[in-house]
């Protein structure tokens, strides 16, 4: 599944126009975008996993993983959730809760198989930039 324009555009702008790896500005058409966590290792098209990248060194990274993906992915995460790009489906909570809970996140529990995202008493399931399930881990604040 390729990621729809609206989101490349999004990621574009996010992005400031430029290359995410060499800082070239671009014009929205020259541009590719690059998944962090390759989707020949479990990545996947949520756009906090794709950056802005021109052709060159979209070609030079190919399948390799940066250093410090997590920080970067953990980053683009609260990116996106502060532009409301991150919503829950089939929870019961409304997206303005939810919203407020997302930002309390402050670290990637895993990035293997599926991206999961962890505050201090709770942990957050994503796929397709929505929240699919929210796991409670004891101990209100
Ligand atoms: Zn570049």
């Amino acid at each position: 599944m390729k990621p729809r324009n609206r989101d490349k555009l999004y990621i574009y702008n996010r992005d400031n126009k430029e290359c995410f790896f060499c800082g070239k500005k671009l014009k929205f058409k020259q541009i590719t975008l690059d998944h962090l966590l390759p989707l020949s290792k479990g990545g996947t098209n949520d756009i906090f996993n794709l950056v802005t990248s021109c052709k060159k060194c979209n070609k030079i990274k190919g399948n390799s993983i940066l250093k410090g993906i997590d920080k970067i992915i953990l980053e683009l995460f609260m990116q996106a959730v502060k532009d409301n790009k991150i919503i829950g489906k089939g929870l019961n909570i409304d997206n303005n809760t939810l919203k407020e809970q997302l930002l309390e996140i402050d670290r990637i529990e895993d990035i293997t198989d599926k991206f999961i995202f962890q505050s201090d008493n709770m942990r957050f399931y994503v796929k397709n930039n929505k929240v699919v399930k929210v796991v409670y881990l004891g101990g209100l604040k």
